[in-house]
């Protein structure tokens, strides 16, 4: 039996307004080499200074993982050369990390925290028709890597892991993670061993990784390549692999550096900070709850397993459900409400959630419209629909649209009468029993009435009208 031991290194852009050591935009689309000062540009005679914000969002993401945090804040020089780092070496650090240790629960398991730390990112090559350029917005933007210890066994734990350090980076405030931006990206560990053996074979690093359904096939296809080398009895090397996507392969890359060759040394630009026990609990008092804690706080307001799993996926519905329930929303209804017709809503008309920052007292007042019978089924998700797309606030919506349920009495009969005088034969069948029949003329009227009858009420009314006027011809 050969067992596969799996590590992740998981980086983080974290969502500072500006970049790590300079005073540029934090910004991602910009046209290229818009966001660039002599720092980032690695111009001779420019100084560095960090960025506080950055240091306290990867400090959030610390705390909460339970890890050690250093006494100081210490920056060493990593040393490479690549056309999108034009300094010739990475701020990074090595002697003294941010944090040492700590653990995340995946699914009710625990992955142990290696250690987190800070560093900044590189620029980006872009390569159009024949010819490379290179994009600096990119370069200096600040970074935290975590790294985990080798403690996962298959793609779908290292995809756990990873899904659940974005919830964490999403809810902490550390970064909005939209993974088309390349906000995180992961590098995997991946080495096998016959079960029970305590040696592991070389490891392998496939670098750069940017969905959660890559992991989990690239640990597949390395665990069977792997396998199948140890079969047959070959050596494996300590290596850098790529990941084709397409062909759901990896590729050697080169070989693995040591850390002699990123010849390490302290910045001697930048002076040690003292991480003051006084800054980190301030940090810890104000910092939002992580995933667990919110998966807590709503399974005890009843909202089911499912709806918040759904609800955590993003920070913006997650708002949204707490200022709708402060508004008096009752919890279940409104975490429904936004899972599911406000996210089918955000899909078909591309305007985010996090963008839009619907008010949470507009849905609160759609619940209780709805409870009072102001508005039924169709015309409550027109109403929210409309206010959603276009900004408009929602009772001001159902006015101008005219969009109030229409109640039993005689508006109500009038609409029935009209539907039943237009569709005899469907009246006759529904008298002789067939239940269909009541299908399709409910379905005319709610066309009719624009979706503003109550479906219940309109259901019983058409059979006593139906009743009525057969006995009346
Ligand atoms: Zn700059």
């Amino acid at each position: 039996m050969i067992e596969a031991v799996i590590g992740l290194e998981v980086h983080i852009e974290l969502g500072t307004q500006s970049k790590m050591f300079c005073r540029c935009e934090n910004r991602f689309g910009a046209p290229p080499n818009t966001l660039t000062c002599p720092v980032c540009l690695g111009l001779p005679g420019a100084l560095p200074r960090p960025n506080r914000g950055a240091v306290e969002r990867a400090l959030r993401l610390a705390l909460a993982l339970g890890a050690r945090v250093a006494p100081v804040l210490q920056f060493d020089r990593k040393h490479y050369f690549y056309p999108d780092l034009p300094k010739g070496y990475q701020i990074s650090q090595s002697r003294t990390v941010l944090a040492e240790g700590g653990q995340l629960e995946v699914a009710g398991r625990r992955v142990g925290i290696h250690h987190l730390h800070l560093e900044e990112d590189a620029g980006k090559l872009l390569h159009l028709g024949g010819r490379a350029s290179v994009d600096l917005n990119r370069a200096g933007v600040p970074l935290v890597e975590i790294v985990s210890l080798p403690d996962m066994h298959s793609g779908g734990e290292a995809r756990a892991f990873l899904e659940e350090m974005r919830l964490l980076a999403e809810h902490l405030g550390v970064a909005e993670v939209r993974m088309e931006e390349g906000v995180l990206r992961a590098d995997l560990n991946v080495s096998v061993r016959t079960a029970g053996e305590a040696g592991l074979s070389a490891r392998t690093e496939v670098k750069n990784m940017n969905s959660f359904r890559a992991v989990e096939r690239a640990v597949a296809h390395e665990v069977a390549r792997q396998s199948e080398l140890l079969s047959r009895g070959e050596r494996l090397s300590q290596e850098t692999r790529g990941w084709d996507d397409q062909a759901g392969a990896t590729y050697p890359q080169r070989r693995k550096e040591t850390a002699d060759d990123y010849r390490y040394m302290p910045e001697p630009d930048l002076p040690s900070y003292p991480l003051s026990a006084e800054w980190l609990e301030e940090i810890r008092r104000t910092m939002p709850s992580p995933p667990a804690a919110l998966r807590q706080r709503l399974g005890a307001l009843g909202v089911p397993d499912e709806a918040v799993a759904l609800l955590l996926e993003a920070r913006a519905r997650l708002e949204l459900f707490d200022q709708a329930v402060a508004a008096g929303a009752p919890p279940v209804q409104a975490a429904q409400w936004i899972v599911g017709e406000l996210a089918r809503i955000e899909r078909e008309s591309a305007v985010a959630m996090a963008d839009r920052a619907y008010p949470g007292a507009d849905l609160a007042e759609l619940l209780a419209l709805v409870a009072d019978g102001t508005l039924a089924g169709p015309g409550a998700k027109r109403a929210l629909e409309i206010s959603y797309r276009e900004g408009r606030e929602l009772r001001e919506v159902v006015a101008a649209e005219g969009l109030a349920a229409i109640g039993a009495g005689s508006a109500l009969d009038a609409l029935i009468d009209q539907v039943l005088a237009e569709n005899k034969a469907a009246v006759g069948d529904l008298l002789a029993g067939q239940e269909k029949a009541l299908g399709f003329l409910l379905g005319q009227l709610m066309r009719l009435s624009g979706g503003r009858a109550d479906p219940k009420l309109a259901a019983s009314r058409i059979r006593e009208r139906a009743r009525s006027c057969s006995t009346d011809s």
